[in-house]
């Protein structure tokens, strides 16, 4: 019977995902939001969903074992920056970059804490990653918010739980919209590109994936970041009770009346505009 050889090369000429994962001892880490993608076909649509890397750095967040970084390369990028909490992911990041000379920096540390307007400088940049799931939000939030705008990246190409995208893309009155749906349209040109099925992954998630592609408006609805983040924490926190409840601690019915907003309406039914209406008379 013939066996494959360990060492034979995928198309980029570095070895299999299963192989890389398999010599560095990469067993996955719940903690640390761990389902690597193995397919590079996969991974060439997530980094073709991006948009033409030619000119772009791509900052990428939690390459874990370089599936999704590999195709960025593959596909051109012009440079890589790659975030990485999990230092034993490093060795196999390392001979990433050793193929691809001058091209791939990994940065250990956490996304959370990175300044990543700093990783880009002044040059053009994407973002791309399949988000740990557990700090997926808190990341699109922070990027969201980046001041002043338009901002540093040109676009957030990113994979989520299904759930969450749908929240992502979400419009007033779908039993999905919520704060994450308003900061999104506020800022950006959000849309679901494609689902990713659990078995894609190792392991596989419980529920199905998406990848999200978000461009950034240049004239961006007119509402301080500050405000709409506040306004929309109260709004949502209590989706179920009337504005004039949930927004007590902003001034309640005082703010709804300078903003001509209906106090016994619902955060689920106000359109992104009304947001920002409700954020400029904080
Ligand atoms: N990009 C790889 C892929 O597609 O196969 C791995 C994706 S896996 C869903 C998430 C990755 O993010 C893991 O490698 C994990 O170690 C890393 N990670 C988790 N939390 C992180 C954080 N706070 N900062 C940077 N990386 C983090």
């Amino acid at each position: 019977m013939s066996r494959r050889p360990v060492t034979e090369l995928a198309a980029d000429g570095l070895p299999p995902l299963r192989a890389v994962i398999e010599e560095h001892g990469l067993a996955a880490r719940k903690s640390l939001g761990q389902n690597f993608l193995l397919d590079l076909n996969l991974t060439g649509r997530i980094a073709r969903t991006a948009g033409d890397l030619g000119r772009y750095t791509v900052i990428e967040v939690g390459p874990g074992p370089g599936g999704l970084t590999r195709a960025l390369l593959t596909h051109g990028a012009k440079r890589v920056i790659a975030i990485e909490r999990d230092e034993r992911c490093l060795p196999a990041l390392a001979q990433i970059a050793a193929h691809y000379p001058g091209r791939l920096e990994i940065v250990q540390g956490d996304a959370l804490t990175t300044d990543f307007e700093a990783l880009a400088s002044t040059v053009p940049t994407r973002i791309v990653a399949n988000l740990p799931y557990n700090v997926g939000t808190e990341l699109l939030t922070g990027w969201l918010e980046a001041e002043p705008w338009p901002p540093y990246y040109d676009s957030l190409t990113l994979m989520f739980q299904r759930e969450v995208a749908e929240r992502i893309v979400a419009a007033p009155g779908h039993s999905a919209y919520g704060r994450l749906g308003v900061l999104s349209g506020w800022r950006t040109h959000a849309s679901i590109a494609f689902d990713v099925p659990p078995q894609a992954f190792w392991p596989p998630p419980k529920v199905t994936s998406s990848v999200v592609h978000l461009e950034p408006r240049r004239e961006p609805l007119n509402a301080r970041a500050e405000a709409i983040s506040r306004v929309t924490r109260h709004a949502f926190g209590q989706r179920r009770k009337m504005l004039r409840q949930s927004l007590k601690p902003l001034g309640g019915a005082t703010l709804l009346d300078k903003a001509g907003i209906d106090g016994t309406r619902r955060a689920e039914t106000l359109t992104i505009d009304e947001f920002c209406r409700l954020a400029n008379s904080l």
